[in-house]
């Protein structure tokens, strides 16, 4: 029988006392180590602060950051977006509900944090010129830039916390999970939390402090029925918003929910996002696309949702018209960056992109900034309505500000609480007993209900009674549940430290669950489309409503709620004009009487509490309204040990473990990690930044797993030479050194310096015995301007098709059309689709000629639409034209994308006919190249004839072009 356990079951951990407190002091607290934290921690470090990093999980694996990054959703790039525009379309993405003072942040310091990635060795996707790859991918704005090798992300930032420098200002405590932040006087200074491997009671004494917890992700169950099932990083269970609440702090648009489409039975995107660029969209069952929304938001959820339940459902991620080099590409994407998974589901069903469409379906609710606008409120330096509390990342009210918002927030975080010495006075007694109590509760009663039937019971009445679409009915009764399992919640039982974390995560989602009721029950209209869809109230109503609805702790503990006006925009939108003004305080929302069989004349029980107002048609108590009961305020408040009567908790299907990121994920480096003492001996030199020299030996060693291992931990930790030890260990004896060397190279491509002496060993490696090793020493020369144009002509005699595109690539970087104009002959065809791309950006429209007769379909397509970069003058335009008659549906899109850059005459009235073509992709195509005419008349009369068009993209592109 293990150590701690009787008779079979674990014994319980002892409570620690809470005077046997550790108490750390620093600065600037930071409070999760994910994509805003590790920003807020790098930058307060930066300007000097002590910093304290605390993270539940561990910092070189957790939060959203670890998976699933495939690209930056929002950066506005120079030269291709301008900030103003993004800054106006998340305001009509957010139907006008916005601060635009944060989103301006976002639009005007997005681009300099991608370039501080950069130079920490974040890989964005580029041109062969080393351009930003920005693709649009909605219709409105082009902000998405690709990252298809986003998987590293979590590990630069890592690296870059454990720079000397910021290793003696930074210091990271993983596994401690803060649950309640500490004020005194009114403003933070510190928090309580405990260690959750140990158990043992923590304090925190800090100048200021960050919230950065990410969003509330277990709110909704997710239809698969597993707890950590869900779209959102399950480690993310709404702690921030919850500390910020009882902190004192406004939170705002927890009634704007978090609703994403993903993949039916996996808790993963099925990235539209990623696929669109290959080719792949959504469609309805009858492959067509339906979203007429043009960007992301409610509106676009409430069609999607729309569509899966209607005769036209289900819906689809298409791929499998895709060409086999798409398919594997993405394949690749989906399959390691998104997350690995995948494959394994997809296999699973016997299910293939080449075969099966992905059926997609929405997923459950959540709380999140980042993607919605459901958060703390915060100014535009991340400043909580608090003194000293800021917070940033997806808990804090930014609209749609995703990963670069949460990196700008994150920085503009710690550079504002930078400010904050540490706090020297008395940390506030009946704070941390009132925490202590709430950690380690469970362990008086470690045989009551255990946390995952409690949060089962909690998360379905979320469903039921939360989810879109809401009522009032609903939403009331939702009130009343989530005041009952106040009971529950205090019965619940747990043994371990593991177990604690995970009934503290309980109470924040309880909390969430409360706020996203009251506030939609507070906000009497709908907006956000699907978000906040109310039956009950289905009109928006500018009028009453063009308002922040802010939610705070009253001074006597209820929820109490602000009808705030939106300011007067910075950047004006012609749809919405917001006056300001004075705000309307709410007061407490109330629920409605509802459960009875009829008419009650009597207010329900816990109502009728000395002082309650009378509850309005609205459900919202008239101003100043303060009455109620306490603690969770409303009417069920005052009825203790209800939940006995309905305790359904027992049947957990929640109960198994999750996929994704979450607390408690290994580390280790590479294969045959704990194999070898050696490699015992290397993990723990890794955690003191080793430079070059000590890590010589076992670059060296004879067993190949211990070079493989160094190899991990030169990337890991780049001393200075690690770009001429990874490519001399390119010519390591072993093919898996060679291979992780290779993959090293590329994923430091960004921060290696292009040293000369680099290109002798990248160059011998160019003609090394492993494809995946010379196509890496490929791109490594190219990207580092090494190699030169003789030397990617030789790759391009390789036997390996990857290496020849590279060389295709690497041939477009050096302008050498000659040379492209050969491999547009090559035997491979994605050799072929990859030079006549690069003609399209080096060569003239004469150096097509010879891809325009490939007898591929693919490459012929491939030309036409590259013909539209080159110009398409006589007589390519007649070729063009001719090409609209193909067989090939390929062709006459890219045929129809030639005719952008052709003459008004004969393009307009070509296109005109490509617009009737059966293929639906055709028909867009020709609607995307009539808008370079659309100054004419005629091909505005063009465009006019698709208005009802049964392709949504087809519709909508025609309308933006013809509204200029
Ligand atoms: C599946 C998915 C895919 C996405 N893809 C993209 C994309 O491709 N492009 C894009 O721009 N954006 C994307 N996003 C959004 C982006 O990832 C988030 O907006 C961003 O990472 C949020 O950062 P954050 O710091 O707020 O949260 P996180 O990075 O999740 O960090 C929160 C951290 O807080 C820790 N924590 C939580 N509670 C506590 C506590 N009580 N004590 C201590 N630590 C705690 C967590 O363990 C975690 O490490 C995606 C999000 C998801 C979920």
């Amino acid at each position: 029988m293990p150590e701690g356990t009787v008779g079979g079951t674990t014994e319980a951990m002892a409570i620690p006392a809470l005077d046997s407190a550790e108490e750390l002091s620093c600065d600037v607290l930071v409070i999760g180590g994910g994509t805003a934290g590790t920003m807020a921690a790098l930058t307060a470090a930066e300007h000097g602060a002590s910093v304290l990093l605390l993270e539940k999980a561990h910092v070189r694996h957790s939060g959203a950051l670890a998976m699933g990054m495939d690209g930056v959703n929002n950066a506005v790039v120079p030269g291709r977006a301008e900030p103003d525009d993004y800054v106006a379309e998340i305001t009509r993405a957010n139907d006008g509900i916005v601060d635009q003072s944060t989103v301006r942040q976002t639009a005007t310091r997005g681009f300099a944090m991608v370039q501080r990635l950069e130079a920490y060795g974040v890989k964005f996707e580029k041109d062969e010129h080393g351009a930003y790859a920005v693709r649009q991918v909605h219709r409105s704005g082009s902000y998405v830039l690709p990252m298809p090798e986003g998987k590293d992300v979590k590990k630069v930032l890592y690296r870059q916390l454990r720079r000397r420098e910021m290793r003696e200002r930074i210091r990271i405590e993983n596994r401690i999970m803060p649950v309640r932040v500490l004020t005194s006087g009114g403003r933070a200074v510190g928090a309580a939390g405990f260690h959750t491997r140990t158990g043992h009671f923590v304090t925190v004494r800090a100048g200021a402090v960050i919230l950065a917890t990410g969003a509330c992700g277990r709110l909704g169950l997710p239809a698969s029925g597993y707890l950590y099932g869900t779209y959102e990083n399950p480690t993310n269970a709404g702690d921030g918003y919850a500390m910020a609440y009882h902190a004192g702090a406004a939170l705002t648009g927890i009634e704007c929910f978090q609703i994403n489409p993903l993949i039916k039975d996996y808790n993963g995107p099925a990235c539209a996002y990623v696929a669109n660029p290959f080719g792949g969209y959504q469609v309805n069952r009858h492959g067509e696309r339906f979203v007429e929304s043009d960007y992301w938001s409610g509106q676009m959820m409430a069609e999607f949702a729309a569509e899966v339940a209607s005769e036209r459902g289900p819906v689809y991620l298409k791929l499998s018209h895709l060409p086999e080099e798409s398919v594997s590409a993405l394949e690749t994407i989906l399959h390691t960056t998104e997350r690995p998974t995948r494959g394994t589901f997809h296999a699973g069903r016997g299910h293939d992109y080449r075969t099966h469409d992905v059926e997609m379906h929405i997923s459950e609710i959540g709380l999140c900034g980042g993607h919605s606008a459901s958060g703390v409120r915060v100014d535009d330096h991340a400043r909580t309505t608090v003194p000293a509390l800021y917070a940033a990342g997806d808990l804090a009210c930014v609209p749609h500000n995703y990963m670069i918002g949460a990196f700008v927030f994150g920085d503009l975080a710690g550079a504002d609480a930078a400010q904050y010495r540490a706090y020297e006075g008395e940390l506030p007694h009946d704070q941390l007993r009132d925490a202590h109590e709430l950690i380690y509760r469970p362990l008086r009663n470690p045989d009551g209900p255990p946390q995952p039937q409690v949060e089962y019971k909690l998360r379905r009445f979320v469903n039921d009674y939360v989810a879109p679409p809401k009522s009032g009915a609903r939403l009331s009764l939702a009130v009343e549940h989530f005041a009952r399992m106040h009971t529950d919640l205090a019965a619940m039982g747990a043994r371990t430290p593991h177990e604690l974390m995970r009934c503290a995560e309980v109470g924040f989602i309880r909390d969430c669950a409360e706020m996203a009721a009251r506030s939609s029950l507070a906000r009497t209209e709908s907006r956000w489309g699907l978000y906040h869809a109310r039956t009950d109230h289905p009109e928006t109503d500018d009028t009453e409503w063009l308002h922040h609805l802010d939610l705070r702790k009253s001074a006597t503990g209820r929820m109490e709620f602000t009808a705030r006006p939106v300011a007067p925009y910075l950047v004006p939108v012609d749809e919405y004009r917001p006056v300001g003004g004075a705000p309307r305080f709410l007061g407490e929302v109330h629920p409605e009487q509802v459960a009875t069989a009829g008419r009650r004349d009597r207010p329900p029980v816990g109502a009728s509490v000395v002082g309650a107002p009378a509850v309005g048609a609205e459900g919202v108590a008239p101003l100043g309204a303060d009455g109620g009961a306490g603690g969770g305020g409303g009417t069920a408040v005052a009825t203790p040990g209800a939940a006995g009567a309905d305790a359904t908790a027992g049947t957990t299907p929640g109960a198994g473990a999750g996929v994704g990121a979450a607390a408690g994920v290994g580390t280790g480096v590479g294969p045959g990690a704990g194999t070898s003492p050696r490699i015992l001996e290397l993990l723990a030199l890794a955690e003191d930044q080793p430079d070059l020299p000590a890590l010589r030996p076992y670059l060296a060693d004879p067993d190949p797993a211990v070079r493989r291992a160094a190899v991990d931990t030169l990337t890991e930790t780049v001393p200075s030479g690690t770009g001429q030890a990874l490519a001399t260990a390119l010519a390591d004896p072993d093919p898996a050194v060679r291979a992780a060397a290779g993959a090293s190279l590329r994923e430091l491509i960004e921060v290696l310096p292009p040293e000369p002496g680099l290109r002798a060993p990248l160059a011998a490696a160019v003609h090394g015995p492993d494809a995946v090793v010379r196509s890496a020493a490929v791109e490594v020369l190219r990207a580092l301007r090494l190699g030169d144009r003789a030397l990617f002509v030789t790759a391009l005699t390789d036997p390996a098709v990857e290496v020849r595109v590279q060389a295709v690539r690497a041939l477009v970087s050096v302008d050498a059309a000659d040379e492209l104009r050969r491999a547009a002959r090559d035997a491979s065809r994605e050799v072929r689709v990859a030079a006549a791309h690069g003609l399209g950006t080096v060569g003239s429209p004469g150096d097509l000629a010879v891809p325009l007769r490939d007898e591929d379909v693919l490459v012929r397509a491939a030309a036409l639409a590259a013909l539209a970069t080159t110009g398409c003058p006589p007589p390519y335009d007649a070729a063009a034209v001719a090409a609209l008659g193909d067989p090939a549906w390929q062709v006459r899109s890219g045929a129809a994308t030639a005719l952008t850059a052709a003459a008004p005459e004969p393009a307009v009235a070509a296109l005109r006919s490509a617009l009737s073509d059966g293929h639906a992709d055709v028909r867009k195509a020709g609607v995307l190249a009539l808008r370079a005419h659309a100054s004419r008349a005629d091909a505005r009369q063009a465009l006019a004839t698709v208005a009802d068009d049964p392709d949504a993209d087809v519709r909508a592109y025609a309308r933006l072009a013809t509204k200029g």
